[in-house]
């Protein structure tokens, strides 16, 4: 690239924070500094603007009513499934399923195609950086169905131990659920491999992509996985919505999941049939608001453009690494090949929850804890680490008012 493309390449952050306005807050009387990001994204005004709209101009029910309100609603509605499913480059839109997020996209596979493939002895793999969220459905299936769930191990780095996943696949493996990132340690698992590998084995994989959705590019017909989940609320979006894609065929040939209006064709006592896809797994109203405000939070990340985000994101997580590797008795947990910006770490004697009290008191939001991810906290002998997380809107002067922050902590509990 040459200087003037770098330039002309160069995100205006300051003109990014205008956008957003929660950024313009204090906390404790100093100007907030949020690095909570993996945990969820502060929204631009464009999406607190679509939501605002729909409940001033258009409220409505979708799909059933005849009336402008409704038109308009369910037309908004059915745009965001549209945008998702270029945003995700899924070929058709009838595989993008809104849900109320990650956790909910898992549990629906885990309900409607677990019960109906796993068996008893059956295997299910998963890692040791799993979020809660991509484990307990599944221990809940295996319990049920007698089948058994087998975890890869990650090495002291945090990079999955590919080997030893290749060692756990076998003729008895029907999925493997797996994390695109992980939300404790930042990792990118090598995830087209992983797929490869458990395709080759006659498995399916499902992939969460809660983390991954907001920095990486996500093709889902590239990576070749068979279902996909994602949170709004991580990738500039309202709470309460997310995605669960899925290849049609096996949507198509899976069971119905919840049970109410919308999903049906018919029903009598007597027999009821079901809606084609997508409807058939959208029972009930939606959150027609969240998913409609979605898509302006899809349209404010793609504006900007992935790499974009990926540079300035990237820069401020090398920033944030020298600068905490500098105070001693830091560790990092967390330093796997490929990394996104999540960077965790515990210090010697001090508990995460102090350190986390210390810099809200100083205005910076840092996650402290487990993380949702306990299995792997043991993995690292540890109770839970403190967590910084950057996005678009992050600076490294934020970086430097954490740096000094935890500097001050150190003194004042040591
Ligand atoms: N998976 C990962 C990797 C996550 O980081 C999270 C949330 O932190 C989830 C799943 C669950 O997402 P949600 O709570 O939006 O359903």
């Amino acid at each position: 690239m040459t200087e003037t493309q770098i330039l002309e390449n160069k995100l205006d952050v300051y003109a990014i924070r205008q956008q957003f306005p929660i950024l313009s807050r204090d906390v404790k009387d100093k100007p907030l500094v949020y690095f909570d990001n993996a945990a969820t994204s502060q929204k631009p005004r464009v999406v607190i603007d679509a939501l605002s709209n729909y409940y001033q101009q258009y409220n409505a029910n979708i799909h059933r009513g005849i009336h402008t309100l409704a038109e308009e609603a369910t037309m908004a509605f059915e745009a965001t499934r549209d945008s998702v499913q270029a945003f995700i480059n899924a070929s058709e839109r009838e595989e993008i399923i809104f849900t109320r997020g990650t956790t909910e996209g898992i549990n629906l596979v885990a309900y409607t195609w677990g019960r109906q493939n796993i068996g008893e002895g059956d295997e299910i793999i998963v890692s040791v950086m799993e979020h809660h969220s991509n484990i307990v459905p599944w221990q809940i299936l295996c319990k049920e169905k007698k089948a058994v769930l087998k975890v890869i191990p990650v090495n002291e780095e945090g990079d999955l131990i590919v080997e030893e996943y290749q060692k756990l696949l076998s003729d008895r493996t029907k999925l493997v659920s797996i994390a695109h990132v992980s939300n404790a340690l930042g990792t990118v698992n090598p995830v087209r491999r992983i797929i490869e590998l458990a395709h080759d084995a006659g498995a399916l994989v499902v992939v969460d992509g809660a983390q991954s959705a907001v920095h990486l590019d996500i093709d889902v017909q590239q990576m070749d996985c068979d279902f996909f989940a994602f949170s709004a609320h991580k990738l500039y979006g309202p709470t309460g919505t997310g995605v669960l894609y899925g290849k049609k065929r096996l949507l198509e040939s899976m069971p119905v999941f919840l049970g109410g209006g919308e999903m049906i064709k018919e029903v009598s006592f007597e027999k009821t049939t079901y809606a084609d896809l997508p409807y058939k797994f959208e029972a009930g109203t939606p959150n027609i608001a969240d998913t409609i405000a979605f898509k302006a939070a899809l349209e404010f990340t793609s504006s900007i453009g992935k790499q974009r985000i990926r540079d300035h994101e990237m820069e401020l997580l090398s920033y944030a690494t020298s600068r905490l590797t500098e105070i001693p008795g830091l560790k990092i947990i967390g330093q796997a090949k490929e990394k996104i910006s999540v960077i965790s770490f515990i210090i010697d004697k001090l508990h995460h929850q102090d350190i986390g009290i210390l810099l809200d008191n100083q205005g910076v939001a840092l996650r402290t804890g487990h993380h949702c991810t306990q299995p792997l906290m043991q993995r690292f002998g540890i109770s839970g680490t403190t967590r910084a997380s950057f996005a678009i809107y992050n600076t490294k002067d934020e970086i430097d008012i954490m740096i000094s922050g935890v500097k001050k902590a150190i003194k004042m509990l040591s």
